[in-house]
């Protein structure tokens, strides 16, 4: 297993594999199991993915609090007026979606957690579609995601307590533009200025939960982050590099989290968590929870 970014576009070069196939082998060979096994496997997350994303485009989900519900479908039913693109509005509303299923206890797939759940199948899901990929490119694309992931978690992190949502919806996004760009026929390289790209537009972004739920500012963070892994991946895809390697900005991540105060990092006393509109829902969620509400 690669420890950086670069070691895995390194290694994925002079292969010439796409770091997808790479990975698969590399995971089979560490688990001792067959690349067939392991696709399957992952094929079955991506079918989670998949009928999350549905379920929350067709259905006006609520989550339990009543804080969130149906952003997914309003914004799918409004997608022929969107300013900003057929597919990046498919992308976050299936983003959406996806969040609305896990605020009401759905399954969904961590990818990497479940606060950024919608991010990854909404990119892949509408870029698949976009560009006629087949299921199982799409599954490929995934470990590509998943790798890039692991990488961000063994060097910085990946949970918002830790390092605020730069890390969590953050690493989705990385994960999600790595895995566009390896599907729209990007190479290594412009795997990693994406990742890169991504990763810095979130740069410092807090994680600040309304209530202590994954809800506000949850759902429309996962939104925004799959559009933001589009343009990461077009940019990457368009030769724009990032000037920072996408290592480099993964331990800026982590330091920028390690220096953000405690109030900041999913203890719900900061940022929006801390406005007099989320103190309000605060003291609702706590009525709710006592039975009264
Ligand atoms: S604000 Fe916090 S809980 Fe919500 S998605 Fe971001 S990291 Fe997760």
């Amino acid at each position: 297993m690669t420890n950086t970014i670069e070691e895995l576009v390194v290694m994925a070069e002079k292969s010439g594999c796409k770091i997808s196939t790479l990975v698969k082998k590399q995971e089979a060979k560490s688990k001792g199991c067959s690349e067939e096994e392991l696709f399957l496997k992952m094929k079955s997350y991506f079918e989670v993915m998949r009928q999350a994303a549905n379920k929350g485009v067709q259905n006006e989900i609520r989550s339990i609090s009543g804080i969130t519900g149906g952003e997914g479908k309003k914004m799918w039913n409004a997608k022929d007026k969107a300013l900003s693109g057929e597919t990046v509005v498919k992308a976050a509303a299936r983003a959406m979606a996806v969040s609305n299923v896990n605020a009401s206890m759905g399954k969904i797939v961590a990818a990497p957690t479940a606060g950024s759940c919608g991010i990854l199948p909404g990119a892949v899901l509408t870029v698949g579609e976009k560009l006629s990929k087949t299921d199982d490119e799409i599954v490929d694309s995934l470990f590509t995601a998943a790798e890039i992931g692991r990488i961000i978690a063994l060097n910085a992190t990946i949970a918002g307590a830790e390092g605020g949502c730069q890390a969590e919806c953050g690493a989705a996004s990385a994960m999600a533009a790595a895995a566009i760009v390896e599907l729209a026929g990007g190479s290594p390289r412009q795997v990693s200025h994406a990742v890169a790209i991504a990763l810095k537009a979130v740069m410092g972004l807090v994680c600040d939960p309304v209530a202590g739920l994954v809800e506000v500012p949850c759902v429309k963070r996962n939104a925004m982050g799959a559009a933001e892994a589009i343009i990461a991946a077009d940019l990457a895809l368009a030769g724009i590099p990032s000037v920072i390697p996408a290592d480099e900005v993964i331990a800026a991540m982590k330091e920028v989290g390690r220096m953000m105060s405690d109030k900041l990092k999913e203890t719900a006393l900061g940022g929006v968590a801390a406005t007099p509109t989320g103190k309000n829902w605060e003291k609702k969620y706590a009525i709710f929870k006592g039975g009264i509400f």
